[in-house]
């Protein structure tokens, strides 16, 4: 079973929809029970929304974003640790 972390792991790649139909059926199951990673991933799409609409000289540091959310979806999900990723 997917957990929080591994699912943080995918989520750029669910976002830019290149995961397998495996990691896809794995991701919506956890979303499914998981009202956080629920959130993680509609503030993602969100974000990656409104960073698409900025005209290029007005982009900002996304990477940057994005390692801020993760590092914060993933203090949250500390007491979850377990076997996420082989
Ligand atoms: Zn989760």
């Amino acid at each position: 079973m997917l957990k929080c972390k591994g699912l943080v792991a995918l989520s750029s790649d669910l976002l830019d929809g290149e995961l397998t139909w495996k990691q896809r059926i794995a991701v919506r199951a956890h979303l499914a029970m998981c009202v956080r990673c629920r959130r993680f991933i509609r503030q993602l799409r969100i974000s990656q929304r409104v960073i698409r609409q900025l005209p290029d000289q007005q982009a900002p540091d996304l990477e940057a974003l994005l390692k801020a959310m993760q590092a914060q979806q993933q203090r949250g999900a500390e007491t979850d640790q377990g076997n996420a990723q082989k």
